[in-house]
């Protein structure tokens, strides 16, 4: 079985990382902390336990009236516009469009009101949308840009410096991971001091909990070969258990219950020093074997399309450009539901874990406070964005596939997703 998603770390770090959790005696923080000052491109990086963590902090120390809005664009993860909401602020999401994946700057502009504060723009999946237009229209309405590169980090990157706001995660399943860890480059120097002064107050995240999750990974890591991958699937469904929903539920962070005070921690010293070592030795030989993959997959597929691939594919693997897409995860957007999971099927019947679940959800808006008068058709919906989530099927590619998996992948997708186009009627398209 290919899995759906290889964590992106390799076993001797995971072994230094083990070793610095349980074993070595304490390393020296500011020393790890300094390490990766200096190898991020831009000064003065913020270093938190996550994006989350940073992302909560930031939004405490901007000063904004209680009710002031931040325009989100409308597909992430729930906890984001959950810890806009937690801070005091209105969280107004926009659609995306699907070719991009992107918010129209349109339909922002005409979300924005004396009360907008920000706006947060999420790159998905790999995928850099181009800031510019949207830096205008934020300097126009004095919104602090934010972009939310978490799905997108790539050697050598501290984001957009036409944005005020650049969030870069390590968390487990995100690219060059440290277990842990999101790096904020905040370019407002009052901001930034305050962040460092409340998070200082933070509790600190202990080595050995750090541990605990190097020793989760380490098993993950070797579950998550072909072979085994496959006994265990296998395993799970003799057991009773769907194999999908188990797989999906590993990679959750900060589950459980009081998520706030799980947050608002500082990273433990063996995470900074983890973490410090992934920034000093990226990839990037990996990250152009899965953009020639991304390139030959999206070159075999007919109808559907890879998000983040741009419109001219080359056949050849050799062709690889990181500006464009580091094809952190690759999504096909299906017909509809039912051909989603007709796609997951097949391909699983064939040894490829394509699964429909992610951690992204649509963001919905903050309803305001006890008012029945507002009727729910009131309340913005966001229907390409749904309707993205009800269609979107991930793709596995994992280091070790080769073109004739790609090919084989592709020709399964391409059978299923014109089988059920004639199956179904257009009109049925949007539900
Ligand atoms: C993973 C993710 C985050 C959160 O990152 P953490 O470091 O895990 O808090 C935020 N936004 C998006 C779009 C993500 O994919």
């Amino acid at each position: 079985m290919w899995i759906r998603k290889q964590i992106e770390i390799g076993w001797s770090d995971l072994l230094f990382a083990l070793n610095v959790s349980f074993f070595s005696r304490l390393p020296d923080r500011r020393n790890a902390l300094s390490l990766i000052a200096k190898i991020w491109p831009e000064n003065d990086p913020v270093v938190s336990l996550s994006v989350r963590t940073g992302f909560d902090c930031m939004l405490q120390s901007v000063r904004w009236p209680t009710g002031s809005e931040v325009i989100m664009s409308g597909l992430t993860i729930p906890d984001m516009p959950r810890i806009v909401e937690r801070n005091g602020f209105r969280v107004v999401p926009v659609d995306i469009n699907e070719a991009t994946m992107a918010p129209d700057v349109d339909a922002v502009a005409r979300a924005i009101t004396p009360y907008s504060k920000a706006l947060v723009i999420a790159h998905l999946f790999g995928k850099r949308i181009p800031l510019e237009p949207f830096a205008e229209l934020a300097k126009k309405h004095n919104l602090l840009l934010i972009e939310d590169c978490a799905q997108a980090f790539s050697a050598g990157d501290s984001g957009s410096s036409i944005a005020n706001v650049s969030m870069f995660s390590f968390g487990p399943i995100k690219s060059s991971t440290a277990l842990g860890g999101g790096i904020l480059q905040i370019r407002d120097d009052e901001i930034r001091n305050r962040m460092r002064s409340i998070e200082s107050t933070y509790p600190q995240h202990s080595n050995r909990k750090f541990g605990r999750r190097v020793l989760k990974y380490l098993g993950i890591k070797a579950a998550s070969n072909r072979r085994c991958a496959g006994l265990l699937f296998s395993a799970l469904r003799v057991a009773g258990y769907n194999p999908d929903r188990v797989v999906s539920s590993l990679a959750r962070g900060f589950a459980g219950s009081d998520f706030f005070a799980r947050i608002r921690q500082q990273p433990s010293t063996a995470l900074l020093s983890l973490l410090a070592r992934r920034l000093q030795s990226f990839d990037s030989l990996a990250l152009n074997r899965r953009i020639a993959q991304a390139n030959r997959l999206s070159y075999r597929l007919n109808n559907l399309r890879l998000a983040g691939s741009s419109s001219k594919v080359s056949e050849s693997l050799a062709t690889v450009d990181s500006s464009e897409s580091t094809y952190w995860v690759t999504p096909v957007c299906t017909r509809d539901a039912r051909s989603a999971q007709q796609l997951v099927a097949e391909l699983s019947q064939h040894g490829f874990d394509a699964t429909r679940r992610s951690s992204l959800s649509v963001v919905e808006p903050t309803r305001p406070a006890k008012s029945p008068a507002i009727s729910a058709t009131q309340i913005t919906a966001l229907p390409v964005a749904s309707s993205i989530v009800d269609r979107m099927v991930f793709l596995p590619l994992c280091d070790g596939m080769q073109v004739s998996d790609l090919d084989q992948m592709a020709r399964i997708a391409n059978r299923v997703c014109s089988r059920s186009s004639q199956n179904v009627p257009s009109l049925l398209r949007f539900e």
